[in-house]
């Protein structure tokens, strides 16, 4: 097996778990916390969450389960080459997404505007609140009890406010310090996934076009090649030549650029890592630049359509009219749900419990659960 680096996470130098447990038999903590994310209710409801597309569009659009495990599989690629822990890299991964809502970001934004009097919702704490409180699958803690870095990658964003209640996983935020190497490669991981697989999506759609996407360079460059050598392609082979040189362009220019920022920095630990200023994983200028260039593009023309903005608008309805019904009404919830609600100490409790179960609706959970109020 390969040497970490000194500046990987290592359970040796871990603080590991919130509540104490023995260790693993045949699996190291990380794979654990890998394990109990793939076994988690929440991991499996991701096949039904919306990316981009609704989930009954068609069955050959990403998913955030399909995401997660793309996601997952560009982390460890990068990773493993840095010498850090795969492991880890794989969990933080896979549960990067478990606390999104159903219908994506459309989803998102209308529960926290929901929530606006009684705290917010912020799709990164509540993915969070997934792993430390809300799967229940165990009988001596709630959550699913991770591992320290697991938790601090799966934190990814958080306000000032939040953040003061987070004890030491939210000082980070407060003091300006990063995370651990694996959360940035997860980070970054996940935006080279769904720059690149909206592309993809994005063409099966027809609501972007071959031609369209020469305006991009990380698109224009790779298609100058694939078309060079092989001039009679077909459109959906080309597709997938170019969108996997794309990734594959990103992911070396990611592992080259880091590199060098990890031989300039020398990190001897973990917190020299967290406390080096600035992140050490990262694209070159070149690189960033035309990954921005990408991703207004793909604003424009992808999530600001009409069709995708259509979904948006009945996405955004649907959440607000089961969370205003919800609390205008809890005997509308089913019997288990109910119980669970009722026993809020107060308003604000109640909505953020509410927005727990909404929070955790598939798209087509939600389609139904209106139909049925
Ligand atoms: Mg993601």
């Amino acid at each position: 097996m390969l040497q970490l680096a000194s500046y990987a996470a290592s359970e040796e130098t871990s603080t590991g778990r919130t509540y104490r447990e023995s260790g693993p038999s045949y699996r190291n903590q990380y794979q654990r916390d890998r394990d109990r994310v793939i076994h988690s209710a929440a991991f499996r409801r991701l096949e039904y969450k919306t990316q981009v597309f609704v989930n009954h569009e068609g069955d050959m659009f990403r998913t955030r389960l399909t995401h997660s495990i793309e996601v997952a599989q560009i982390g460890r690629t990068i990773a493993r080459e840095l010498n850090l822990n795969e492991d880890l890299t794989e969990a933080i991964c896979l549960a990067h997404d478990l606390g999104h809502t159903p219908f994506g970001h459309a989803g998102q934004e209308a529960l926290n505007h929901c929530m606006q009097a009684y705290g917010g919702f912020e799709h990164n704490l509540q993915s969070l609140r997934v792993v430390e409180l809300l799967e229940e699958k165990y009988a001596e803690f709630p959550g699913l009890n991770l591992m320290y870095e697991t938790k601090e990658g799966i934190l990814k964003h958080c306000s000032r406010t939040k953040a003061a209640e987070l004890g030491r996983l939210g000082q980070r935020f407060l003091d300006g310090l990063q995370p651990g190497l694996e959360a940035q490669v997860a980070n970054i991981a996940d935006e080279i996934a769904y720059n690149n697989h909206d592309v993809d999506d994005g063409l099966r759609s027809g609501l972007i076009t071959i031609d369209q996407l020469q305006a991009c360079r990380l698109f224009s460059i790779q298609f100058e090649e694939v078309k060079n050598t092989w001039p009679r392609l077909s459109e959906r082979r080309m597709t997938h030549e170019i969108v996997r040189r794309m990734i594959n362009s990103q992911v070396s220019d990611l592992i080259q650029t880091s590199q060098a920022m990890i031989s300039e920095k020398d990190p001897g630990t973990i917190d020299d890592v967290r406390h080096a200023g600035e992140v050490l994983i990262k694209l070159s200028e070149p690189m960033r630049e035309k990954n921005i260039e990408l991703k207004q593009f793909l604003r424009r023309n992808l999530y600001q359509h009409e069709r995708v903005m259509g979904m948006t608008d009945q996405a955004k309805q649907t959440i607000n009219t089961l969370f205003m019904a919800f609390m205008d009404n809890d005997r509308l919830l089913p019997e288990e749900t109910w119980k669970m609600i009722s026993g809020a100490t107060g308003e604000q409790d109640k909505a953020r419990r509410i927005a727990d179960y909404i929070a955790g609706m598939t798209d087509r959970y939600a389609i139904a659960a209106l139909e049925g109020i």
